[in-house]
């Protein structure tokens, strides 16, 4: 038998009813904040990755789904959002009206060691907007995501915030850096030693060295930022408190990306015996990356999170969803002979906006009412002969069985007072 590739799941049942709770949750906020979604498509050509995201960072230099296509063009598979959509922001020319605001979710693919929380395939959503280089932005950014989390019901969070300043102050960082690690290499793992080469802010983030000793007195970024970071960062917090959300600076984030600029931040799922992928969500800023990508110089800030995270953090949490699964009506002919009436009936209700759903096999009766609970069914609609004959319809409720008659005429009014 051929089962599904490494590091992949499929989606059914309690879990599509999450994910569609989140994704439903989220675009809500997203129109309260005046964003609006973007499609890319889920591949795009390597060198997008290479050059947007960066060569240094695990996700190009690791984790890309490369191939060839039939036209030996070099293609992958979206590891992440932005920079498709920084691409399509240049491509189509978005940036002529500023600020723009745009969200999105879908499936991203890293090729990574697939464990809890962490697969080959995953969903992202997010948020990126164009245009807008003030702290407030940054901090409505944490404050939608904040509200995110609240919302779907998600108790124990907690937001990490730090700035990595503009390029200027990163180099001085880099070069105190390099000096405070110097002496260390031995200790540090393989991928901090070529990280050390290329990117030694990176090796603030590893994974696999982030409690030895070296680590607890590195140089702290904030001592490196220049007047105008410096007071960006304070005006972020400063509208955190404003609006009363909770943070902790956390001067060893960095992020994985190497475009970001700025402010930095995650937001970790603080539950116990939730694991170690508890990173449900990070963004920050990153004003190079537009004109980078050969499009004009425009300041720009985002976050994303990963929607399996979430939904395995609703489980730790033991939250429930609310599945408005269930049907309005089924629809139940006796016979053969009153499948064609049933048909149009079903046909009628749905043009009027109700769910509903019929049986168009030749079961019992008993089979029928099973299927009617199966679906969840508020109402069955129960058509024999008589009911035709008459145009008066049957109509069982099925919590609390009562049946009563009711004409044809009368049925959208008889649904629209119950359900
Ligand atoms: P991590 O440090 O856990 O590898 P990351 O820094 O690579 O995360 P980002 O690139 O910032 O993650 O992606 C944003 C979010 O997407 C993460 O916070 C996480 O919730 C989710 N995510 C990242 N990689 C995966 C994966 N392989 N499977 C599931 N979710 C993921
Ligand atoms: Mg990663």
């Amino acid at each position: 038998m051929i089962q599904k590739p490494k590091g992949t799941y499929d989606g059914y049942g309690e879990f599509i009813t999450k994910y569609e709770y989140i994704k439903r949750i989220f675009n809500d906020l997203c129109n309260e904040y005046n964003i609006n979604y973007i499609d890319t498509p889920i591949f795009e050509s390597s060198e997008l990755y290479h050059r947007g995201v960066g060569e240094t960072t695990d996700i190009v230099s690791k984790e890309t789904y490369d191939f060839k296509d039939r036209g030996d063009r070099d293609m992958t598979l979206r590891p992440e959002g932005t920079a498709g959509i920084v691409r399509s922001v240049i491509e189509n020319k978005l940036y002529i009206n500023l600020p723009l605001k745009l969200w999105y979710e879908g499936p991203m693919f890293r090729y990574e060691r697939p464990q809890s929380g962490r697969y080959r395939q995953f969903r992202q959503a997010g948020v990126e907007v164009f245009g807008d280089p003030t702290p407030l932005m940054d901090a409505n950014l944490i404050s939608l995501m904040v509200k995110f989390y609240q919302r779907i019901g998600l108790k124990g969070i907690k937001v990490r915030i730090n700035s990595i300043g503009n390029k200027e102050s990163r180099e001085s960082y880099r070069d105190a850096l390099l000096k405070h690690f110097k002496p260390h290499l031995k200790d540090l793992c393989e991928d901090c030693n070529n990280r050390f080469e290329k990117n030694p802010l990176r090796i603030l983030d590893c994974k696999v060295d982030s409690n030895k000793e070296c680590m607890k007195n590195v140089p702290k970024i904030v001592d490196y930022l220049d007047e105008s970071s410096k007071k960006h960062f304070e005006d972020v917090l400063k509208y955190l408190d404003l609006m009363e959300i909770e943070y902790v600076i956390d001067n060893n984030l960095v992020r994985g990306l190497d475009y970001y600029t700025d402010t930095v931040f995650e937001v970790e799922a603080n539950i116990e015996g939730f694991g170690s992928q508890n990173v449900i969500g990070a963004g920050g800023r990153y004003n190079n990356l537009v004109e980078y990508m050969g499009g004009p110089s425009v300041p720009a800030v985002g976050f994303a999170f990963g929607i399996e995270r979430i939904i395995n953090a609703l489980e730790a949490e033991d939250i429930k969803v609310i599945d408005d699964k269930g049907i309005d009506a089924y629809i139940l002919p006796v016979s053969e002979n009153e499948m064609d009436y049933s048909l149009t009936l079903a046909s009628f209700l749905r043009d009027n906006a109700f769910k509903v759903d019929m049986d168009y096999t030749n079961k019992t009766m008993k089979a029928k009412f099973k299927e009617a609970d199966r679906y969840n069914a508020k109402f069955i609609v129960i058509i024999g002969e008589e009911e035709i004959k008459k145009d008066i319809l049957t109509i069982k409720d099925n919590l609390t069985k009562e049946e009563v008659k009711v004409e044809r005429d009368n049925l959208l009014d008889y649904l629209d007072i119950n359900i």
